[in-house]
């Protein structure tokens, strides 16, 4: 789940890391009340769940509340990376002598929280990656002993040179690792971390993505989604207790469980094709969740296909054929199903589907070809 960032900084506020006190606002005439009660030039942000705000003018400063207010008009309800943007976080604007990158994120590879640290902050760091790799340095940290003083010093001073500066870094390294195990963080990140002209140390920006297995014991955390900023089918599967990221292809793909369906993603694209998502119906199906997975995927326009690809174990395929023949009789699907489905009550299953005039494949090969064929036709 991912946090806005004025959610992202409250929690690095409570551990102590150094930043300004700013407020959200829905509209102009509260960005205006907030700037003048901050007093000051100030800086509008943009709250969406995208990075790069600044270079889409989606970071602006204002030296006075009209200008705030003149700004706010100007972000609220513009689009960045197709996200809309609903609110703004009006913050005491800072003097930049500095700007560094601080980030910490989950890595599978070591199994560890990994410290990834840059001078060249304030630019988008998969760029600086991507360019200029050498510029950033990885610290994996053992979660066991968790972060050592001598590391924070280390990272801190791959930063700074000035001794005030390190031990300021270093203890908001210790903080942001503080965030990032305390919250069951998969990323937390403060780009730009910057120096001021009169010495200090400060986050301007804070990024945190929190592990969506964290939420159902922590329901201070569950709180902070935002639904209105995120992609509306997830939103609507994560409702109907579905498996679903949206993908860019044409194959609706409707499977259970989660290796099946990264096989068989896998599979369309061998076969040339291209998945128009993830989906994992889950372990135990119901004919109500078929009829969801149903709707999601054919709200999606370019979706040209479907391929049911069902394993039953403990989900009964009869489930996933009475699912599939009342959503057709429910509603329109409107583009070609190929089920593939084999195991617990198959011959029932097959019953069911061709009584309502459709064919079950057992054969994966073959529906997924003949999935990819079916849509290569309509695109
Ligand atoms: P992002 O582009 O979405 O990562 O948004 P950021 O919050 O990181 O802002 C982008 C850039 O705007 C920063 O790298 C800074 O250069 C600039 N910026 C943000 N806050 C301030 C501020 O308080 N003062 C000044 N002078 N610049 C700021
Ligand atoms: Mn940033």
């Amino acid at each position: 789940m991912n946090l806005h960032e004025y959610q992202a900084r409250a929690l690095l506020k409570a551990a102590g890391v150094p930043m300004f006190d700013g407020d959200v606002a829905a509209t102009p005439t509260e960005a205006e009340a907030i700037a003048r009660r901050l007093g000051g030039t100030v800086v509008i942000k943009a709250q969406v769940h995208a990075g790069g705000r600044g270079k889409a003018g989606g970071v602006k400063l204002a030296r006075n509340p009209a200008e705030a207010a003149e700004e706010a008009s100007q972000i609220l309800g513009m689009q960045i990376k197709g996200l809309t943007v609903h609110k703004v976080l009006v913050v005491p604007a800072a003097d930049i002598a500095t700007e560094s990158y601080v980030g910490l994120i989950m890595d599978r590879e070591t199994q560890r929280p990994v410290f990834m640290v840059s001078a060249a902050g304030g630019v988008d760091i998969e760029e600086v990656a991507a360019r200029t790799p050498e510029k950033i340095t990885r610290l994996p940290v053992d979660p066991v002993i968790g972060l050592l003083p001598h590391q924070a010093l280390t990272l801190a001073f791959t930063l700074y040179r000035d001794y005030a500066h390190v031990k300021a870094a270093a203890k908001i390294m210790e903080q942001l690792y503080t965030v990032f195990t305390g919250n069951g963080a998969s990323l937390a990140e403060i780009n730009p971390l910057v120096t001021t002209p009169d010495g200090r140390v400060l986050a301007l920006d804070a990024k945190i993505v929190i592990d969506d297995n964290e939420l159902d014991r922590r329901p201070d955390l569950a709180v902070l989604r935002d639904e209105s900023a995120e992609e509306p089918s997830e939103v609507a599967a994560r409702r109907a207790n579905l498996t679903f990221i949206k993908l860019d292809g044409n194959v609706g793909c409707v499977v259970n469980g989660a290796g099946l369906a990264m096989a068989t993603m896998d599979l369309v694209k061998y076969y040339g094709g291209e998945p128009a998502n993830f989906l994992d119906i889950g372990g135990s199906s119901n004919p109500e969740k078929v009829i969801a997975a149903l709707k999601i995927i054919t709200a999606d326009s370019h979706v040209k296909a479907i391929l049911f690809n069902i394993f039953g174990g403990i989900t009964r395929t009869d489930d996933v054929a009475n699912g599939i023949v009342q959503a057709t009789k429910q509603f329109k699907v409107g583009v070609p199903i190929v089920i593939r489905l084999t195991g617990t009550n198959e011959a029932e299953a097959i019953r069911i589907l061709n009584g309502a005039g459709m064919k079950a494949l057992s054969d994966m090969d073959e529906a997924v070809q003949q999935v990819v064929e079916l849509a290569r036709e309509a695109a």
